[in-house]
């Protein structure tokens, strides 16, 4: 490439966007999302994103006309708007039952090793791990089926992983009617393992206690067991 002052200023600026990207710094607990994310249905999403994803792979210089590749654009474009960032759309959110607390059990209830595959918003590479997620009940239990089901809906979002825990956090303390709730993230980073530095062996743990587990003994009781080894 040419030396030219206007091709280093290019340079620069995609360097700069690197380092705001490794960061890994969010903005906001809400997604950034237009007011008008939906005008478009899924189906016609699906239809510009393969268009579109088919002329990056043609700017990459790769034969679209090969047996291998014809279908990528279009499989790519499922993938997105049906599963990996299908909780962007609200219509996709679970709406969970909730049980009287019969038993009137009054004790910390947690989900642990609930496993997320989520994509981090800077590079658009998986970020994949554990969730474990507790709370003291209002009076109201929900089933444990269901708080997986939070944690997959906000994973399947372009994300930051501390925005995920936040929000997976706000919808069990909304959920439950409680403050009462704990969420602890440990996950690893494509980003950062795969480019970047990387670094295949680091995790990134984010957490969120409200309630009761701001107690310092209530909070160590919550972290031991998920520290603890499962049953086999
Ligand atoms: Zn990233």
């Amino acid at each position: 490439m040419l030396n030219t002052p206007q091709n280093n200023k290019k340079l620069d600026d995609f360097n700069s966007i690197d380092d705001l990207g490794d960061d890994h710094s969010g903005s906001s607990h809400e997604t950034p999302l237009r007011p008008d994310a939906f005008k478009m249905d899924d189906e016609l999403k699906m239809e510009m994103i393969a268009k579109h994803f088919k002329e990056i792979m043609h700017i990459l210089g790769m034969d679209l006309t090969d047996d291998s590749l014809k279908g990528t654009p279009a499989r790519v474009a499922k993938m997105y708007v049906k599963e990996v960032f299908s909780g962007l759309n609200p219509l996709n959110k679970p709406t969970p039952k909730l049980f009287e607390n019969k038993y009137k059990y009054d004790q910390m209830l947690v989900e642990k090793d609930i496993t997320f595959y989520s994509h981090c918003e800077h590079h658009f590479v998986p970020i994949y791990g554990k969730a474990h997620v507790a709370y003291f009940s209002s009076g109201k239990v929900i089933g444990l089926s269901k708080i997986n089901r939070i944690v997959q809906y906000f994973s399947k979002r372009p994300q930051v992983q501390e925005r995920l825990t936040m929000q997976i956090a706000e919808e069990f303390k909304r959920v439950l009617d409680t403050d009462s709730v704990a969420v602890v993230m440990d996950a690893s980073h494509m980003c950062v393992s795969s480019r970047g530095v990387g670094d295949t062996n680091s995790r990134t743990g984010t957490s969120y206690f409200g309630g009761k587990f701001n107690d310092e003994a209530t909070r160590r009781e919550f972290l031991d067991y998920i520290n603890s080894p499962s049953p086999r």
